[in-house]
């Protein structure tokens, strides 16, 4: 997470498919354990047993009251129309009017309560989940990319939720419909069901050849969807760098290339699938003039009457249409399983190690920190750090210099016990780092980071961040300590006036002066500052330097220093090359071993 902070601009590659996909949509994928996946999202929904029942029932009856209408209509005709009786017909219309009352009513509230065990379940599923995104340690978020996370707690989620809503039911009840049309269908006349079934075949068949076609088609219609999306989003997020190299015609004509190619998926994936109600339509002609014949000639030879005839075509149309529904549903609901397998995922990720169980909790602390041996790897095997030890001091500035890649974050993750050493240890005034509560420790600690962060909300908010229970005039005293008091009263609102997320609206020195101001207020022991590689006016270089000098005194600090000439007080310096402190030191005794440090400062090697 620490780099993820200091890296404002990152023009991040990695992330781009995954948040393609976010902002995709629906990529349909399978479920590894359809039916251990299938029995945990059960767990969730039988919470709600008693509502699921009456859900069933509604199915249940406007299943069963979808059958009636038909067999109604068809005794209408065979026993008042035909033999022109009308005493009685009305009373058969009346109930046929209360049958389709009811199976509307049904048909609502089988929606009305689903929508509602649905909505109840995926509220719990979010919360468990955001719970648990926030008990994780920081080496799981080290190895996800930020966008696939995201689409499993919005993509994925939704996806579980849309079917939970009205798949499922439609499942169910597509079933039942099929079921119970057939077996009226046999029970009124076996061989005209026989033939009115010879078209599923041929159904199935062009199902089967356009599905085929469409699921590959729509797959590249997904990918292309989300290949576009994360352009879009890495061309916006990325607009600075896009800008300084001039590179507007080339994401244009990129960008148009893509879109090209979307429209030639989107294209041939809408046209096939849109052959399906086409096909559905033809078949249902098809069935409905067999019947008619096939009906007719039994009707003439008394073997059925008309209103069976009646009956059965209305049925045709029945069973066609569960069957597409069925179709259609079970893709839904085999991506929903996909989705929800995903989420489960997250949840069966092991929290951040507890806490040991005599780990105490520090209230004050006085700064000294040592690292005694420490070595460390992200990786099992390897060795990003090794061998560190240096103590510093309460009070102490501890500056770390090195090129990329040297460990410095390393350093300043192990610190915050984002990590904990392989090897060796670190102490606070003595005490073992691992003996101390997570919480408690990082509640010692301050950071002033080049991304500072900033949310959403007015800039006394931001920096009241620092210390929830401090009053307007603490915050305010910390905003003049951090140089920040007399720009905010320049801004429209002060202290009132609302910032963006990402902090637009104000300089990136004034982020740093606000976190500064954020930093004072908490009072921490001991401090972590990311010194600022964007250029900074002087003027407010000057400001942020003599705030933080005033922030860092008495505090035991931790600079990553890009820019060697800030950092010729520091207490200490330790140069880091390759995970491991190759020189330790003052600015003046290291200048003096003309070593690593010196070439660094006459300009031969960067940092
Ligand atoms: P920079 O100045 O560029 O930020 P740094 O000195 O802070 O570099 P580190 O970020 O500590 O260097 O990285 C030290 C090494 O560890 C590098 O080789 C880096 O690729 C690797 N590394 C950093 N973070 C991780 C991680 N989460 N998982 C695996 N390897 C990592």
């Amino acid at each position: 997470m620490y780099k993820e902070l200091r890296k404002p601009f990152q023009y991040s590659r990695p992330d781009f498919k995954a948040n393609g996909r976010a902002a995709g949509g629906k990529k349909k994928a399978k479920a590894k354990n359809m039916q251990s996946t299938l029995k945990r999202l059960w767990m969730y929904l039988s919470e709600k047993k008693g509502m699921l029942f009456l859900v069933v029932l509604m199915v249940v009856a406007s299943s069963g009251l979808g059958l009636l209408g038909p067999v109604l209509i068809g005794r209408a005709i065979d026993h008042y129309i035909v033999t022109k009786q009308t005493q009685g017909l009305f009373l058969l219309l009346a109930g046929l009017a209360g049958t389709y009352f009811l199976y509307s009513l049904s048909s609502f509230l089988q929606s009305f309560w689903m929508i509602g065990i649905a909505q109840d379940t995926v509220q719990k599923m979010r919360n468990q989940m955001f719970r648990h995104l926030h008990s994780l340690p920081i080496s799981f978020f080290d190895r996800r990319q930020h966008g696939e996370l995201m689409s499993r707690v919005t993509n994925d989620m939704e996806n579980v939720s849309s079917t939970l809503n009205s798949s499922v039911i439609q499942i169910f009840s597509s079933l039942l419909t099929l079921v119970g049309t057939v077996s009226v269908m046999l029970w009124m006349s076996p061989l005209l069901t026989i033939i009115t079934l010879s078209i599923v075949p041929l159904m199935f068949a062009g199902l089967k050849w356009i599905t085929n076609r469409t699921g590959v088609l729509f797959k590249e219609q997904q990918s292309n969807i989300g290949e576009l999306n994360g352009y879009i989003e890495e061309t916006i997020s990325g607009q600075r760098i896009v800008k300084t190299f001039s590179q507007e015609q080339k994401v244009i004509l990129d960008f148009m290339k893509k879109n090209k190619r979307l429209r030639e998926s989107g294209f041939w994936a809408q046209t096939f699938s849109g052959f399906i109600p086409k096909l559905m339509n033809v078949l249902n002609n098809l069935s409905f003039t067999i019947i008619a014949a096939v009906g007719g000639i039994f009707a003439l030879k008394g073997m059925i009457t008309i209103g069976t005839i009646i009956v059965f075509t209305e049925y045709s149309r029945q069973f066609t249409r569960p069957l597409n529904d069925l179709a259609n549903q079970f893709n839904t609901l085999l991506s929903a399983v996909a989705g929800a397998e995903r989420v489960f995922e997250i949840l069966d990720e092991k929290a951040e190690a507890k806490d040991e169980s005599h780990a105490i909790e520090v209230k004050e602390i006085k700064g000294e920190v040592e690292f005694r041996d420490v070595s460390f790897s992200y990786e099992k095997g390897g060795d990003t750090v090794s061998g560190i030890s240096f103590i510093a001091e309460p009070g102490q500035t501890v500056a770390l210099v090195g090129p990329t890649g040297a460990g410095k974050s390393t350093l300043i993750n192990l610190l915050s016990r984002f990590y904990d050493p392989d090897i060796g240890a670190i102490y606070f005034d003595g005490v073992e780092s691992r003996s101390i509560k997570r919480a408690s420790l990082r509640g010692q600690m301050g950071f002033v980071l080049q991304d500072s962060f900033l949310f959403e909300g007015s800039i006394m908010e931001n920096i009241r961040y620092g210390r929830l229970d401090a009053t307007d005039e603490e915050v305010v005293e910390a905003a003049k300590q951090a140089n920040s008091d007399s720009f905010i009263h320049k801004l429209p609102d002060g202290y009132q006036t609302l910032l963006k997320q990402d902090g637009s609206g104000i300089s990136q020195g004034q982020k740093q002066l606000l976190s500064i101001a954020r930093a004072l207020l908490a009072d921490p022991a001991l401090l972590v500052l990311d010194e600022a590689t964007s250029s900074i006016d002087t003027v407010t270089e000057l400001k942020i330097q003599e705030a933080l000098k005033r922030l860092m005194k008495g505090r035991t600090s931790f600079i990553i220093a890009h820019r060697l000439n800030t950092i010729r007080h520091a207490d200490q310096i330790l140069v880091l090359h390759s995970g491991r402190v190759i020189e330790k030191g003052t600015h003046e005794t290291l200048l003096k071993n003309k070593g690593f440090y010196y070439e660094l400062n006459k300009g031969v090697k960067t940092t």
